[in-house]
């Protein structure tokens, strides 16, 4: 076949900041290194987060830009903000983007889900411009809360602690009213995006679920590419991903080090926790008593009334060498992948989940919000690497939090899986297997190796024939 004059040019238009940005900064460089040309949209401010490793990848020879869109008087777009109705708006973005786009007429746009108007100005402007939606979640998660808002089984039980039945999914997994979202932000978002999109990009691998890629490809044409954040493949990249690092990594690693293999667990809540006061007092209390080592990120916002008190116990694990805390933004892929750390108490936010996956780790899942809940029944029903803390209670960032996790059952569940039993170190093994198969999936003939070129291939098709 005849050979296309220049690379296929990619946009990406990620969110602001936070655990959506992250993934599509990831991908547009994975992009770049299998030869296409992508270009990253985003404002002055978001993209200070990410232009060194994008300068690191152009020194390596990749095709990999910025592009900023300017705001009259230099405002700028705000970080994420999830309590925000809808989350945080950038329809300030839609002139100068529809500018952008007239002008490079780019092969395809991939843009996040919460660019809400997107769909419709770029569908608009009769480009013939192929719009690919991200919207950060996984295939099971995508299944099940499709099935759910298809056969509505939560109308069916009577209260909201009884458990039901998700239809339709490759294996029984069984949910409670509780754990579900009670907006429909991330429902209509989706669902307004995926109206007339060209198609949907994946942060996942194939064999990490393969039922359920089966299932979303049955109605959506996707192309399963991750997991993404194995395309930071240098310590600059890992330590400085969504944020400078709160921690010279040096003295982190340093830490680790003088740690056996599997013995520490690392606890991180994501991009934007928000935990009741008390409720971060009853996860060091908990902490306390299991005797674990840990490294635990909290971040600024997880402090209130308890600070003495963990000033207090942050200087005593210090003491102790049992624990180091991070107040601040942790270089989360290099701690994951030392090899003294044996568990992540996470969130399960799917960057999060598919990371400790990717790191061959086993969880302990704490999920508290989006499709969290989801992704713990992967991990634990399904995948069966993790342990459930016992969160039961689906809460959005506008609402209030509640305690709803005691320091017993945190201890509970950090003896379960890092006390040295069998359950423990089958999980771990089990863990390390799947690690094994992401690490594969990224590499050349691997199979999100061959979705990612697909795309690229299928965009060069088009760009031929309507040339
Ligand atoms: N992250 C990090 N350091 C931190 C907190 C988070 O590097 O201190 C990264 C983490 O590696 C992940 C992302 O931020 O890539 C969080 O995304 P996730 O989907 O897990 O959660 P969200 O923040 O969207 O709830």
């Amino acid at each position: 076949m005849e050979p296309i004059s220049s690379p296929v040019e990619m946009f990406f238009f990620p969110f602001v900041g936070g655990g959506h940005q992250i993934p599509m900064i990831d991908m547009a460089r994975m992009f770049a290194a299998h030869g296409a040309e992508s270009i990253i949209i985003s404002t002055p401010k978001h993209a200070l987060s990410f232009r060194e490793t994008i300068l690191r990848d152009q020194q390596l020879g990749r095709r990999i830009f910025i592009e900023i869109l300017l705001l009259p008087e230099n405002i700028d777009i705000a970080d994420t903000d999830m309590s925000a109705i809808p989350v945080t708006d950038t329809s300030m973005l839609q002139e100068p983007l529809k500018k952008l786009l007239l002008q490079r007429k780019p092969d395809c746009i991939v843009h996040d889900m919460f660019h809400h108007w997107a769909a419709d100005a770029i569908g608009n402007l009769e480009l013939d411009i192929p719009r690919i939606v991200f919207n950060g979640n996984g295939c099971f998660a995508n299944c099940a809360r499709e099935n759910i808002s298809k056969f509505k089984p939560h109308e069916k039980v009577d209260s909201k602690y009884e458990p039901f039945v998700v239809p339709g999914l490759p294996n029984r997994i069984e949910m409670t009213r509780s754990q579900l979202p009670v907006t429909r932000i991330v429902e209509d978002n989706m669902r307004k995006s995926k109206e007339n999109c060209y198609g949907v990009v994946v942060n996942s691998f194939y064999e990490l679920e393969p039922a359920y890629v089966e299932q979303f490809r049955k109605g959506n044409k996707a192309w399963i590419v991750g997991p993404v954040s194995l395309y930071n493949r240098n310590i600059a990249d890992k330590a400085e991903r969504g944020k400078k690092a709160a921690v010279d990594e040096q003295s982190i690693l340093g830490w680790l080090d003088s740690k056996p293999p599997n013995s520490v667990l690392y606890i991180s809540f994501g991009s934007s926790p928000r935990f009741a006061p008390q409720q971060v007092l009853e996860l060091a209390y908990g902490l306390q008593a299991s005797n674990q080592a840990f490294i635990w990120v909290i971040r600024d916002v997880f402090k209130g009334d308890g600070t003495w008190f963990l000033s207090e116990f942050e200087e005593k694990m210090k003491e102790s060498e049992q624990g180091l805390i991070i107040n601040g933004w942790a270089p989360q892929l290099l701690i994951l992948e030392h090899g003294s750390v044996g568990g992540f108490m996470t969130h399960c936010g799917w960057n999060s989940t598919l990371e400790g996956v990717s790191c061959g780790v086993p969880m302990i899942t704490w999920p508290i919000s989006a499709e969290q809940f989801y992704n713990e029944k992967l991990v634990t029903d399904v995948l069966k690497i993790g342990v459930r803390v016992g969160s039961l209670d689906w809460l959005w960032w506008n609402m209030e939090p509640r305690v709803s996790v005691g320091r017993d059952m945190v201890e509970a569940a950090v003896k379960r899986l890092m006390g040295g039993g069998e359950e423990g170190g089958e999980m771990r093994k089990k863990a390390r297997l799947i690690g094994e198969m992401a690490k594969k999936a990224v590499e050349g003939g691997g199979s999100s190796y061959v979705d990612a070129i697909a795309l690229i291939n299928e965009l060069e098709d088009r760009r031929r024939i309507n040339k």
